[in-house]
């Protein structure tokens, strides 16, 4: 099997699996007295900082959910229903994750004005455009770090940086689902008051998220109950998909460099063999994340070629996974030709991932090329 839909989820390391099992096992709720809830507590403690450590963070801003989802909707609602009392404008950018962008939407509806920042021309972003876009009245600045369909990476940085200067009320939230533990990150450097994260995407369980909210920022939370996570989010923590979490993280702390220059041959070859491929167009570029790469083979349906590419045990993906039976509007608002929009595939890598397998991808693409142009 040739496993190239890393951007939808990855699969879980052994480390991570381990860990899982671990926590099943050591059962304690990690609010009981005794010793077992102790231990189940310690446990989600380590991964608590190993996630912290990963941003550079502190400990105590680190709060898990079940899914970066939930933590961008906690951010995006939290931050409407707080600042958004006073200030009634949202900075958005017109990439964003669904659970990010349809957030926004919904808050569109309530009555906030919400600027959805888009690309230029040549399919970049400029900082410059994100922090006009901002204003005395913004209660939010809510931007992606690297774009799922794409791997372009957002000035979010820059952007960040200037506005937080200029409008130090102003909330910012990244969304660093797909940038995180693949490039080197440090929360305060990003300034972002609030930032996602998901631990499927980087080896570890699905269904456990994670949100760093900086040491003075208040958001209300979106579960009440029971008080766990500091007050922050009701509901007995999931120490086991916790422990996985922890641990995904741990295995690939202290990588990023190397992980990041193995990925980069990948996509060099990749773009080689594109280039050498007759019909075979390039969306992503060299300025993207080397683990995204969005490519477009003319004249065939990307469904058609996923389905094609499957039964030779490859698989890759049509657009983002979340947009499953739906068309991307993301791919349009990177300035992709109206007649590549439905060929487009993401190719995404991880670190396990070879130059062989990148050449049997292309060599089967070449293959579909010529057998299903026959049935047209
Ligand atoms: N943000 C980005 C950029 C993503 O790619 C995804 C998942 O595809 C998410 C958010 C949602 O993550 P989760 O599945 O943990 O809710």
């Amino acid at each position: 099997m040739i496993y190239f839909d890393n951007a939808a989820t990855t699969k879980p390391s052994e480390g991570a699996v381990r860990a899982v099992i671990k926590g099943l096992e050591h059962f304690g709720n990690p609010s009981s007295l005794h010793g077992l809830g102790l231990a189940a507590e310690q446990e989600c403690e380590a991964a608590r900082e190993a996630i912290a450590a990963a941003l550079g963070a502190r400990s105590e801003e680190i709060f898990f959910t079940s899914c970066a989802t939930e933590s961008s909707n906690t951010a995006i609602m939290g931050s409407a229903r707080s600042v958004g009392k006073r200030k009634k404008r949202i900075v958005t950018t017109s990439v964003e994750h669904p659970s990010v962008a349809v957030c926004c939407d919904a808050l569109e509806e309530q009555g906030f004005e919400v600027v959805r920042v888009q690309p230029r021309e040549d399919g970049t972003y400029a900082a410059e455009d994100i922090i006009s876009a901002a204003d005395n009245n913004t209660c939010l600045v809510s931007c992606m770090l690297v774009n799922n369909e794409t791997g372009r990476i957002l000035p979010i940085e820059k952007a960040f940086n200037a506005i937080k200067k200029k409008f130090p009320q102003t909330l910012t939230h990244c969304d660093c689902v797909q940038g995180f533990m693949k490039l080197p990150l440090s929360a305060k450097k990003l300034s972002a008051d609030i930032i996602s994260l998901s631990a499927h995407k980087i080896h570890g369980p699905k269904g456990i998220g994670a949100m760093y909210i900086r040491k003075g920022v208040h958001i209300p939370s979106l579960l009440l109950g029971g008080g766990q996570e500091k007050g922050f989010r009701s509901g007995t923590e999931s120490v086991p998909l916790i422990m996985g979490f922890g641990a995904a993280c741990s295995e690939l702390t202290g990588s990023i460099a190397q992980r990041l220059e193995h990925v980069s041959r990948l996509r060099a070859r990749l773009f080689e063999l594109c280039g050498q491929t007759e019909g075979i167009e390039l969306i992503s570029d060299d300025d993207c994340l080397p683990y995204i790469n969005s490519i477009a083979v003319r004249g065939l349906r990307s469904e058609v070629l996923l389905h094609f590419l499957e039964q030779r045990e490859i698989y890759v993906s049509s657009g983002s996974a979340c947009s499953k039976g739906k068309k991307s509007t993301v791919i349009k608002e990177f300035h992709v030709p109206d007649d590549l929009r439905d060929s487009v595939i993401r190719v995404s890598f991880c670190h396990d991932n070879t130059e062989d397998e990148v050449e049997s991808l292309i060599g089967a693409i070449s293959e579909a090329q010529k057998s299903l142009a026959k049935i047209k």
